[in-house]
């Protein structure tokens, strides 16, 4: 059905471009068994705010009946793309292609308020995919958060006068690292011992500014484990953030600027320690779709070398030369290694290998933490309630560590832990761990 202009502004049905298919839409048996998976379900109990009432209003759009108005907007916004429902779902409904879709529609024909699009256009459009402009803001914000003059902010209420969304930031903001890991672009890292594998690693744009420390610690345990790394120059930001947002040209191009830049390098397989990036760098294909098909076959070539770190170290047998952890951990499954990558158990296995280590699952591990993204700015209600239920579950544990697969998860563990009763507990990646139980035995017999 073509868009047209509803009574009350808006669309009703979709306009041209890509769009929630009816070949996906129409998998749903509205058999509801991923309702208590959803976790906007979870915590509201409205229909509409369930995978399959999202779905039927995609639907509904698509018919003609709904316009892609403040309504839906709205109950489309407030899902996290978590893709819980996805692994719940017995009819295959690849869910996060149909949100993903429809944010694209949002994008393209509903007109947001301007505070909302301005966050959008500076950070995704004009921070995020430029390496320089980001690193300049990193080096301004490592500034501010270390002079002191973070402190006075915070404390004097000026935040108060910015708007909602500016405002969130601040205190979600990830703490600059020194050095930042884009230093090490263009190097080369060799295997510890005989060379078994050449991997290309992403370092990812955030990431290398505020998670340095653990692409230091990815890069030297692939080493430990027989990998030559190459960090090649020219990477960027993956567009994940983008997809998420319906920014899909954005991140077209951000797509195929990666692509060039790891397809001659002659690796086995491309590695990122980042889920939420991990997934829509495996999903590659899907931007491509309807585009030229030699960037399409590119796209393909690409996705199929891509592996989460832990997925890696898994497949190829892990160096177990690991120091003594005694520790009580729990694990909490990132939702796009869990729910769209499928990866379950390679953390996990390799967590088994550390002796020391009692591993304690955590109860609804699988239900998202609220991060999502730039989720926990936007919607900070929801993230909040969601991150107050994780914590719930983390102190049940009653584990030591707190450990998970993506930088945007450590982020929001971290603020669940700082407010919480036990603020000593760590947060760490799987990676860190398998890092500091190398490191423990390299310091003949260190406990940590
Ligand atoms: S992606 Fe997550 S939040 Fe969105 S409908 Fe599915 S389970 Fe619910
Ligand atoms: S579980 Fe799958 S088929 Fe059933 S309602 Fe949810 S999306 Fe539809």
């Amino acid at each position: 059905m073509k868009a047209t202009t509803a009574a009350g502004g808006g669309f009703v049905g979709y306009g041209p471009g890509e769009k929630p298919r009816w070949e996906e839409y129409s998998k749903c048996i509205h058999c509801g068994l991923c309702l208590n998976a959803c976790p906007t379900y979870r915590e509201l109990g409205l229909e509409m705010d369930s995978p399959r009432g999202r779905i039927h209003q995609m639907i509904q759009v698509d018919r003609g009946r709904l316009a892609v108005a403040e309504s839906f907007v709205r109950h489309i916004d407030l899902c996290l793309d978590c893709r819980s429902c996805e692994t719940a779902c017995p009819s295959g409904v690849e869910y996060g292609r149909l949100v993903e879709a429809a944010r694209g529609q949002i994008q393209e024909y509903y007109r947001r308020p301007a505070a909302f699009r301005l966050l959008q256009r500076f950070f995704l459009c004009q921070i995020l995919p430029h390496p320089s402009r980001l690193e300049k803001l990193g080096k301004l914000l490592r500034f501010y958060q270390r002079s002191g003059a973070e402190r006075v902010v915070l404390a004097s209420g000026l935040l108060k006068l910015l708007p909602r969304h500016v405002a969130a930031l601040a205190p979600l903001a990830p703490r600059m690292e020194k050095p930042f890991f884009t230093e090490r672009l263009g190097a080369v890292v060799p295997a510890e011992g005989p060379r078994r594998y050449r991997v290309g690693f992403l370092a990812g744009c955030i990431a290398s500014l505020a998670f340095a420390r653990l692409n230091e610690a990815t890069v030297r345990v692939l080493a430990r484990n027989g990998c030559e790394v190459v960090i090649p120059a020219g990477q960027g930001c993956c567009g994940a953030l983008q997809v998420h947002s319906g920014l899909r040209e954005r991140a077209r191009e951000l797509a195929l600027r990666n692509i060039r830049v790891f397809e001659d390098g002659g690796f086995d397989a491309i590695v990122t320690n980042a889920a939420g990036c991990g997934s829509v760098l495996k999903e590659y294909p899907q931007l491509f779709e309807h585009e030229q098909q030699a960037h399409y076959t590119a796209a393909q070539a690409f996705s199929k070398r891509m592996r989460d770190v832990t997925e890696f170290l898994d497949e190829i047998g892990l160096n177990s030369s690991f120091g003594r952890l005694e520790r009580r951990v729990t694990y909490q499954d990132s939702c796009h290694l869990l729910h769209a990558q499928r990866i379950r158990s390679a953390p996990r296995n390799l967590m088994a290998h550390v002796p020391g280590i009692n591993l304690i699952e955590l109860k609804e591990s699988e239900i998202c933490c609220g991060s999502a993204g730039i989720y926990n700015v936007l919607h900070p209600e929801m993230a909040s309630r969601l991150l107050q239920s994780k914590m719930k579950r983390v102190d049940e544990s009653e584990a030591d560590w707190i450990v998970t697969a993506n930088p945007g998860c450590l982020l929001q563990l971290s603020a669940g832990v700082r407010a919480s009763s036990r603020p000593e507990r760590r947060v760490m990646h799987v990676i860190e761990l398998l890092d500091e139980a190398y490191e423990c035995n390299s310091a003949s017999g260190r406990r940590i």
